[in-house]
């Protein structure tokens, strides 16, 4: 991670950029740890220096903010604001999801965009990287109020985006019934049925393992670096956060591969199933949160011997594997002491930066795996790439044949993190390769395309 050789041109660099985007936290975040990793690599080859290629790249090449007005089901306005950032689109058209959470801001965004470019360019995939969505929360509201909400979003986005220009995609607050909306909507105004936004329904041009991959590949990305140690999941106690997409099919694969899936969590607090959650009792689980739109607690309420730990995260919990998929800076430093103390082995991000800086140098002073969410959750993105490639073809591959391009793709993003990140003495640093990977293409692609 942070190579002190370098230390002042990354504070040179952090300075300039704080300056700018003083109010923005999370993405000065993110941009520091992309600066503290790749500005080494750029000092030992200047021409990117020359070209001022990361100062181009932490700047967005469009940042598109708007009102929506709806009207909820009193017959009251409503107002909320929709963004979208289009960082960056050297590889590809802008590429990244939409979220709806009363916390998102333009820093949440930026971050989120900043992430993305790096995390598309590793997938090997023609993607640029975007970023969007709402302050609108999707909780506690009527299906018809969602519907409203989502075509006021899409009546103003529709103008930004298009198959060759930008492609949202889900993310929190974001699922099959949001993107439905947003796809009708758009259909009904430009009078085009085409692929302007992934994680599709089946019947309407979605791809098949889409809702799974993000999930999947971060359990397959796990699997590959456990593999680096001649182990495996099997056996392995599991401790996962979140309870939404990413969790629910970790947890699912987690269980294919003979591991044990301890907990699983929402903003309310985490259950913990000593005798680890079955697919069947997460068939109960999906169809708690999917359907029902319920609460993780009252999983605990259903079976005997779960407990429930209300305003807790499920970090104390003993485990071999921690993988958290919630949203950003929920596994602290504090965290990370109890579970290094507990032996943990390896933490693999499904959420975008959910560990603090501090918690991640803890865990790479102690040489524990652990892998930056633009690595281990980009199978996402990937299979939503693959669903692009699908509706361009008009053509849909099987299920075996996505996710065996999925797991592909997570190896091969698992190989280019060993090739820029493994040290002398054999530690893999997943975020330096996972940094000067993702870097390289972007950068010779805007080399290439000249001062843009
Ligand atoms: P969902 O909306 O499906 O689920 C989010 C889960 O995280 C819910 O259990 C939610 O609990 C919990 N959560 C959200 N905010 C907080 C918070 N502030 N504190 C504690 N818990 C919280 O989202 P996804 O599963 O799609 O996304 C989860 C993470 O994975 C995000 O970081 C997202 O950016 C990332 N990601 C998602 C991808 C995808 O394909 N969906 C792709 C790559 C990354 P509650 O219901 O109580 O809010």
């Amino acid at each position: 991670m942070a190579n002190n050789k370098y230390e002042a041109q990354v504070n040179e660099f952090m300075e300039a950029v704080s300056k700018r985007d003083a109010q923005q936290p999370e993405f000065l975040q993110a941009v520091k740890e992309v600066a503290e990793t790749v500005i080494p690599f750029i000092e030992e080859n200047p021409k990117y220096k020359q070209a001022k290629i990361l100062e181009r790249m932490v700047e967005p090449e469009r940042v598109v903010m708007f009102r929506v007005p709806w009207l909820d089901d009193n017959g009251d306005v409503q107002i909320n604001r929709g963004y979208r950032i289009e960082m960056n689109s050297a590889i590809g058209p802008y590429k990244g999801g939409l979220r709806f959470h009363p916390s998102v801001d333009i820093s949440i965004l930026k971050f989120l965009a900043f992430e993305q470019v790096f995390k598309n360019s590793l997938t090997t995939l023609p993607m640029g990287g975007g970023k969007g969505g709402s302050d609108f929360n999707p909780k506690g509201k009527s299906d018809n109020e969602v519907m409203k909400f989502c075509q006021s979003f899409m009546t103003e986005l529709c103008r930004h985006i298009g198959p060759n220009t930008d492609v949202p995609a889900g993310d929190i607050g974001v699922g099959g019934r949001e993107i439905g909306f947003m796809f009708g909507q758009y259909k009904r105004i430009r009078n085009e049925f085409t692929g302007i936004l992934t994680g599709k329904g089946r019947e309407y041009g979605g791809s098949l393992i889409r809702p799974e991959a993000t999930g999947y590949g971060a359990v397959y990305f796990t699997h590959n670096m456990l593999e680096t140690k001649g182990d495996s999941l099997n056996g392995k106690n599991v401790v996962i956060s979140g309870s939404g997409n990413v969790a629910q099919y970790a947890a699912e694969k987690v269980i294919q591969l003979g591991g044990k899936v301890l907990t699983l969590s929402d903003s309310k607090g985490y259950v913990y199933d000593a005798n680890g959650i079955d697919a069947e009792k997460l068939a109960f689980i999906m169809d708690l949160k999917n359907v029902k739109r319920g609460r993780i607690k009252e999983y605990a309420d259903a079976y005997d011997g779960v407990e429930f730990h209300e305003g807790q995260t499920p970090w104390g919990t003993k485990c071999d594997i921690a993988l958290p998929c919630a949203t950003q800076n929920e596994l602290h430093e504090e965290d990370a002491k109890v579970l290094v103390s507990n032996g943990i082995l390896a933490v693999t991000e499904g959420a975008n930066m959910p560990c603090t800086p501090e918690a991640m140098h803890l865990f790479e002073q102690n040489k524990v795996m652990y892998s930056p969410g633009k690595a281990s959750n980009a199978g996402g993105v990937a299979v939503s790439g693959l669903e692009m490639s699908q509706n361009s073809l008009r053509y849909s591959w099987t299920r075996e044949e996505v996710d065996e391009k999925l797991k592909n793709i997570m190896k091969s993003i698992h190989e280019d993190c060993v090739k820029y990140g493994k040290r002398e003495d054999g530690y893999i640093d997943y975020v330096t390769g996972a940094n000067v990977a993702g870097f390289i293409k972007v950068a010779d692609a805007m080399m290439a395309q000249g001062v843009v």
